[in-house]
């Protein structure tokens, strides 16, 4: 049976949760579609992740206003990919603050990135039509950024952990709550999209620095919200472990002068039985093992995936 595209053939609308995490913190969660999250401050409300179109993002911001109706004085973007960024139009955000280097990716890539994640997606990418043009941060940072919240809600932290999922992924926490918005570093029991990752820094220095904030409660870039030291210990050691598989089936078939298709089928094999069932695995995982393969090969920035590359990849490697 032939595969349809990526998630071109997954067209069934999604349950949304929205659980309030901690007084004024809220995820809403969508059955292993991208997370998104808000944090009240005294006056004002920091909204984490935009979604892929500024329709999508005000059906979130609907059920945000149902519990506050502060203003959204800031909008954090963990990482510069289409899905995550391209709503932020709905927020009306006095600014959008991001890592320095997805500022850099965006004016790199922002339009093809936006091209592919739509054909590879289009349900997220409903209301297309409202997305005004890519996503501007007009307040950067490259190691930590202290937002404080006033009126007694403490701070919220922004911080980069290294190179992971892309290179400018940063994570916003909440030390006073222990509760933790890991984007993309971290996903519960959904598959991990790794076609712009530097896989060697994610799988240790990047996962060991999230891990080190001691989160209690996690939310993910996709799945349900870790609750508890067991249950976020549990998310981080999924990602890990998803990675550490790559690695090591990929460097495997390389020492023994195999093709990336080789790679591909054995790292499939190894990790269909577990994570097979989670959502966007087979969407994920040709693009994960070239962007994989292509960083073994020395090629340290990933390369940009276009609406034309990624059908060539997935042709040769998931087309049977
Ligand atoms: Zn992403």
């Amino acid at each position: 049976m032939v595969k349809p595209f990526a998630s071109s053939g997954d067209l069934g609308e999604k349950t949304e949760t929205l659980e309030v995490l901690a007084p004024g913190v809220y995820a809403l969660t969508a059955e292993g579609d991208p997370n998104v999250g808000a944090v009240e401050g005294e006056d004002f409300v920091v909204a984490f992740e935009a979604r892929a179109t500024p329709l999508m993002a005000g059906r979130w911001l609907d059920q945000l206003r149902q519990h506050t109706d502060k203003p959204v004085k800031y909008l954090v973007l963990s990482h510069y990919h289409a899905v995550r960024t391209l709503g932020a139009a709905a927020f009306s955000a006095s600014s959008v603050i991001a890592h320095e280097q997805t500022r850099v990716l965006i004016a790199e890539r922002g339009e093809a990135d936006w091209a592919s994640e739509r054909e590879r997606m289009p349900r997220l990418f409903t209301g297309h039509e409202t997305i005004p043009g890519l996503t501007w941060p007009d307040l950067t940072f490259t190691d930590r950024l202290t937002v404080p919240l006033g009126g007694g809600h403490g701070d919220l932290v922004l911080q980069y952990c290294g190179r992971g999922h892309t290179a400018g992924d940063i994570v916003a926490w909440l030390p006073g709550h222990k509760i933790l918005f890991a984007g993309d570093l971290v996903e519960a029991q959904a598959a991990l999209y790794t076609g712009d990752a530097f896989h060697g820094d994610w799988s240790t220095g990047t996962l060991d620095r999230v891990a080190e904030l001691g989160a209690e409660v996690l939310v993910g870039g996709r799945g349900a919200v870790a609750h508890g030291r067991a249950a976020v210990e549990a998310a981080i050691a999924q990602t890990r472990s998803f990675l550490t598989v790559m690695l090591d089936r990929t460097r495997e078939v390389r020492g023994r002068g195999g093709s990336v298709a080789e790679a591909f089928a054995a790292v499939h094999k190894e990790l269909e039985p577990t994570f097979g069932r989670w959502p966007i695995f087979e969407h994920c995982l040709p693009f994960n093992v070239q962007r994989l393969w292509d960083e073994l090969d020395g090629i340290d920035w990933p390369r940009i995936w276009t609406a034309e590359r990624d059908r060539e990849v997935w042709a040769r490697l998931q087309g049977e």
